[in-house]
């Protein structure tokens, strides 16, 4: 009955489909999209192609006793399904021969054609690539509608198994409803569905490529890499001369940004040539992404060793477990001598360059290499002793102080 349709044997329908999918863009898919609208809809079919369709696997096609049957008569059939029989229909049915003839045979066929070349012309331009952009195949509403559910040919060119080419329950797919609905009837088996999980995959490698598509279009912070490296002293040098803040081991000029500022100018200007990664964290105010967005298109330099030399070498010695095997290595003498005075209470602070300081100090005993910057370190510049973000004021009342608890 399916031959009614005029649209070739199943065995030659099915090799061109095949081939379409297999070669799709190419010299060797019979209705290839990149020949132009015109030649996908009709132009193959009118005109005789230069080459064949590219060679495909049909042996299950040729074996099939009924696709050898319809193969065999396939010109008695398509007159009789095709035109003799809408004809009869009508004709015995309300007596109406010619209408029989001309509407449910010709115009009929002249439609479910161009339907059906729709889908080898609309749908592999209209629309948007949803699961993958490599080839033409399109999904599209008003294909859809143009050929009973096939223009979400994008999905059926993906996932060419699957019964379906429409996954979303509004979206329009009578062929899947058919289908389905035969189905359950017991008159179609063996459907088969795409695992939900690799679709979805699909769709998100497509969502990912216009996301960053669209971060292409935006200007973002300089890399560290293509900004200068500058010494503590440097930046506080520096700083005399522009506004220049260490944020995150960054450094910044505000100069365009101080009257903009708006927790106020002064409180930015409060900060120039010092470390005020702590009081833009939240010590202060807990800055929206916006802020860490544009504090960063002011990056003019790197600050080397990333934070504010400490003002005090830390307690260590004082606490450092005597056993041989510890990974703390022996200070130098020097520094170990002050280590050994506890230096948080010393009237005279030393300020240590973390810059200057020797990297590496070796013990002679078998005690691994420790970076010296690392056993010196301490929190950069003023660090808040902040309970829970955004809990600044009952860190304050807990601690009874104007700043809350400090370090
Ligand atoms: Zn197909
Ligand atoms: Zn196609």
């Amino acid at each position: 009955m399916g031959s009614g349709a005029i649209q070739g044997s199943i065995l030659w329908w099915s090799r061109g489909h095949r081939s379409h999918h297999r070669y799709t863009d190419t010299d060797l898919d019979p209705y290839g999209a990149h020949t132009g609208l015109v030649w996908a809809h009709i132009g193959w079919m009118i005109v005789k192609p230069r080459r064949k369709p590219g060679p495909v696997d049909t042996v299950d096609l040729k074996k099939n006793k009924f696709v050898q049957f319809q193969q065999k008569y396939y010109v008695p059939m398509i007159l009789f399904w095709g035109l003799v029989f809408p004809t009869l229909v009508a004709g015995l049915g309300w007596g109406d021969w010619k209408g029989g003839f001309f509407f449910a045979g010709i115009t009929r066929l002249v439609m479910v054609h161009h339907s059906t070349f729709c889908i080898n012309s609309l749908a592999h331009y209209l629309g948007e690539a949803s699961f993958d952009a490599k080839h033409s195949p399109r999904d599209n509403i008003i294909t859809a509608f143009a050929t009973f559910g096939e223009g979400y040919h994008n999905f059926h060119h993906e996932f060419p198994m699957d019964f379906r080419n429409a996954v979303k329950w509004y979206q329009y797919d009578p062929t899947k409803w058919f289908i389905w609905s035969m189905s359950k009837l017991g008159l179609a088996s063996n459907l088969k569905i795409f695992p939900d999980n690799e679709v979805k995959k699909g769709r998100l490698a497509m969502t990912l490529q216009k996301l960053r598509a669209d971060e292409e279009k935006l200007v973002f912070a300089k890399s560290p890499k293509d900004l200068p490296v500058l010494s503590w002293d440097d930046f506080v040098t520096e700083s005399k001369t522009r506004p220049l803040v260490v944020i995150h081991g960054f450094i910044h000029d505000v100069s365009n940004f101080m009257d903009n500022h708006p927790g106020g100018r002064a409180l930015v200007a409060s900060r120039i040539g010092k470390d005020a990664t702590v009081a833009f964290e939240g010590g202060i105010y807990e800055h929206s992404n916006a802020a860490h967005n544009m504090l960063s298109m002011m990056r003019v330099g790197v600050l080397s060793g990333g934070y504010a030399p400490p003002k005090v070498w830390p307690m260590m010695s004082a606490n450092a477990p005597q056993d041989t095997s510890s990974s703390v290595p022996e200070m130098t003498s020097a520094s170990s001598s002050e280590s050994d005075t506890s230096e948080m209470d010393s009237p005279h602070p030393i300020r240590v360059s973390t810059i200057d300081a020797p990297k590496f100090e070796k013990s002679s005993s078998e005690q691994k290499d420790v970076c010296i910057d690392a056993l010196s370190y301490i929190p950069p510049g003023e660090t808040y002793h902040i309970e829970k973000r955004r809990e600044l004021g009952t860190n304050i009342k807990l601690n009874n102080t104007k700043y809350g608890k400090l370090y």
